[in-house]
């Protein structure tokens, strides 16, 4: 229906355009086309007023303005005596025209109304001058006598003046543009090209045919029906939609040819007496002045748009605190008062702990309303004098200048600990954060620019991260030493696979009871060469921050089943023997992962359940959903799952109980404590929740014969640990398993 109404009024525009100027050129080839063009628009009148559905003033507008244009046009064709009357019926057209403008203008008003309205103001003042030195001063010259007709002329040709003023401005808004607003600005234009056709016919000698007097009318008559006819047509009297780009080009080419236009014509044209003078004088200072305020007007919207956008590009829009920038350029000045106050400026970063845990479990509006508190107790808790900046997302900076001590920066950062420690009330309830703040103090006597000791803040915070969040830490060099070693360690490990430059050592488990080796674990060793060999708690850490654990954990899998098989191969150990194989939490979440531990079985024919997957708790913790997913698949196939590090971690029963679990390795901290009673009461518990979770028990770090003892005695089955054997080259692991499983030197090692 209304592609079928935009259609037609498409084709109302093109046909009555065309007919209107045939109609022009030869009234006499469609002789009824005034008539029908009127039934057309009574037609469209009805109809659209259940299906285009224009706002009642445009409606009204349309009919009353068109009856009266009828009007006048068929007085003055059939009454040349009374022009008086044909002229005031144009007259109450242009008024009813005039009305409809004014109230869809005032809608549709620009962003920047008094600016637009300027401009209509200019476009307006040209109208005038052009109509006055054209069309109303011959007039009133010639029809000095007839003081009624020239008077209803000058209303006449003041009110197109107006309508100028308001199409100007209408075409000037900033409204979202309109096949119906389009044809609703150029309709009256078409209208008063008419008007101004019929007054200069009547005025001066030239003769204007009655076609191409009345062709003007008649494109107005079907630009308006058109107009009706389109569906937008009901949005003309909304202001709510707006556009994005602003009619520039269109206001700017119509102003400037508004005042260049008037000028020619004064210049070209002499006054003919005072009151010709006098008018075109006063409505030259008239539109200087319209100018002149559009100039002020200008630049004082420039200067203040060049300040907003200063103030944007220093500000940060949430919190309305400074930026980094702002609080960088705060910090130099700073710096560069030092000589004078003798003080240490001192900068803050805060970062506030699991902020992103609580953007995604709670959505990011909680989040900016968490940041938006967080900023404001800030603002409390510190010196009125102290700068505080937003530095990105849940990093906050702080600056303050006339720090005199250490002490005094400490205090100054636990102050915003403490500040924090209150529950934060939001919209939701109560809810508790906490931060990490590094503090940097300014040497005294060593200059740093305001970007290092910004930096220096920067790390320090992360120290304080690591050193378990909620906490300060304070910059000193040795930080900055261990950031370039991890950023080497970093670069290194980005090569390290292709190279060539990793190696794994196989640890055996051992089944105490029957002493023999029942399985290995793989652990990674990087040799750098003559940097030496680098530990898997130095750089498997940095390969699962940056990502690199992946394809370094890949490999891991490949190669150890690959020698599991060569070993069972060539009768190094028994058939049923495991490989035990570590595997991060960035491992778990690559959704490849479930393909790659297929991959490497497929690869190595190893059957799954010589498999074990060693996971730690923080896995559970971190992504239960995509590791718990991954992990019932792999357990669905026969791999299986041991906890690494138990008791170390997070130790969630209701989470342990959701995760596929077979074993769980008693960590090296508990087999170090055995012979505290509460330790042993510790491990005993871990071994009965085992046993009754299914799951065997491996115990780890194993180094005296008392402690494999001790193990034995608690239910323990299966060890690992220096006692029985360290990691081991792959060269080493014949001789070590003969003489575990000999059993003469296995007593001797447990010592039973
Ligand atoms: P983990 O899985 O708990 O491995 C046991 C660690 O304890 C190994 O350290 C091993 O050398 C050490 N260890 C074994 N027995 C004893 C003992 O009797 N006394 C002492 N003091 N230590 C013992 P390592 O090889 O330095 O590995 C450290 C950690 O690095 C591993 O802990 C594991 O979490 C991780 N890791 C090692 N290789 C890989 C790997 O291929 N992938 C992943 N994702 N992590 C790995
Ligand atoms: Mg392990
Ligand atoms: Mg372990």
């Amino acid at each position: 229906m209304r592609k079928a109404l935009a259609g037609a009024s498409w084709t109302v525009t093109l046909v009555g355009i065309t007919v209107a100027m045939v109609y022009g050129h030869n009234p006499d080839l469609l002789p009824r086309l005034p008539v029908i063009g009127v039934a057309i628009f009574i037609l469209t009148l009805a109809v659209s007023a259940f299906t285009t559905r224009p706002s009642v003033t445009v409606w009204t507008t349309a009919w009353t303005s068109t009856v009266s244009f009828a009007g006048a046009l068929v007085v003055a064709a059939h009454n040349t005596g009374h022009q008086s009357l044909a002229d005031s019926l144009f007259v109450l057209a242009l008024v009813c025209l005039s009305a409809g403008l004014i109230s869809v203008t005032r809608r549709r008003l620009s962003s920047d109304a008094r600016a637009s309205l300027i401009d209509g103001a200019i476009v307006a003042m040209a109208g005038w001058i052009a109509t006055w030195v054209l069309l109303l001063e011959p007039v009133l010259r010639q029809h000095a006598q007839s003081s009624l007709t020239s008077s209803v002329r000058a209303v006449g040709l003041a009110l197109t003046c107006l309508i100028v003023f308001l199409v100007a401005n209408l075409s000037f808004t900033d409204s979202r543009r309109t096949v119906a607003s389009t044809l609703s600005i150029l309709a009256p234009l078409a209208a008063i090209a008419g008007y101004l056709l019929f007054a200069i016919h009547s005025s001066h000698p030239h003769h204007i045919s009655a076609g191409a007097q009345r062709a003007p009318f008649l494109a107005a008559l079907f630009l308006e029906t058109a107009a009706l006819l389109h569906p937008t047509i009901s949005e003309l009297h909304v202001s709510t939609l707006v556009r994005r780009t602003k009619p520039l080009l269109i206001r700017l080419t119509t102003t400037t040819a508004a005042l260049i236009g008037p000028l020619f014509l004064l210049a070209i044209t002499n006054a003919h007496n005072t009151l010709d003078r006098s008018v075109r004088a006063g409505s030259i200072l008239v539109l200087a002045s319209a100018v002149m305020a559009r100039v002020i007007q200008s630049v004082r919207e420039n200067a203040r748009v060049q300040d907003t956008l200063l103030f944007e590009s220093l500000t940060d829009p949430l919190t309305g605190l400074p930026n980094r920038t702002s609080l960088l350029h705060s910090i130099e000045e700073a710096l560069l008062d030092t000589w004078r106050t003798n003080t240490q400026p001192t900068v803050l970063f805060i970062d506030v702990d699991r902020f992103k845990n609580i953007n995604d479990s709670l959505g990011h509006a909680m989040g900016d309303e968490v940041l938006s508190e967080v900023a404001r107790r800030i603002n409390v808790a510190v010196p009125v004098e102290a700068v505080v900046a937003r530095l990105s997302g849940d990093e906050f900076g702080v600056l303050h200048a006339g720090t005199e001590s250490s002490t005094q920066a400490v205090m100054l950062a636990e102050g915003i600990l403490d500040s924090l420690r209150a529950p934060l009330s939001l919209a939701h309830g109560d809810m508790f954060v906490s931060a990490s703040i590094g503090v940097s103090i300014t040497p005294r006597d060593l200059p740093l620019t305001p970007d290092a000791l910004l930096r220096n803040a920067d790390t320090a915070m992360y120290r304080a991260k690591n050193a378990g969040r909620n906490c300060i830490a304070l910059f000193d060099d040795s930080m900055l030493e261990k950031v370039t070693q991890r950023l080497d360690i970093e670069t290194a490990l980005y090569r390290a696979l292709e190279r060539r430059e990793l190696h794994l050592l196989h640890q055996p488990i051992v089944d105490i009871n029957l002493g023999i080796v029942t399985g290995f674990e793989a652990l990674m060793r990087w040799d750098r060469g003559e940097a030496g060999t680098v530990s898997p708690g130095d750089f498997i850490p940095v390969a699962e921050e940056t990502g690199t654990i992946v394809p370094l954990g890949s490999w891991a899998l490949v190669d150890a089943l690959s020698q599991l098989r060569e070993w069972i191969d060539s009768g190094v150990c028994r058939p049923t023997t495991t490989m035990s194989v570590n595997v991060s939490a960035r491992q778990l979440h690559d959704p490849q992962f479930v393909n790659v531990v297929n991959d490497a079985l497929a690869t190595s024919g190893i059957s799954a359940d010589l498999l074990w997957l060693e996971v730690t708790e923080s896995v559970m913790i971190t992504e239960p959903a995509q590791a718990l997913a991954s992990l019932r698949r792999l357990n669905s196939i026969g791999v299986r799952v041991a906890i690494d590090d138990f008791g170390t971690g997070y130790s969630s029963l209701s989470l342990l109980q959701k995760f596929p679990v077979q074993r769980i390795k008693v960590d090296r901290a508990f087999v170090a404590g055995i012979d505290n009673a509460e330790t042993r009461a510790i491990v005993r518990t871990i071994i009965a929740m085992s046993s009754a979770l299914g799951a065997d028990v491996v115990a780890e770090g194993i180094e005296q014969p008392e402690q494999l003892r001790e193990l034995q005695a608690l239910g323990c089955t299966m060890a690992q640990g220096y006692l029985i054997g360290k990691p081991l080259s792959v060269s080493d692991v014949p001789a070590k398993v003969r003489s575990i499983e000999d059993p003469h030197l296995f007593k001797h090692i447990t010592g039973n």
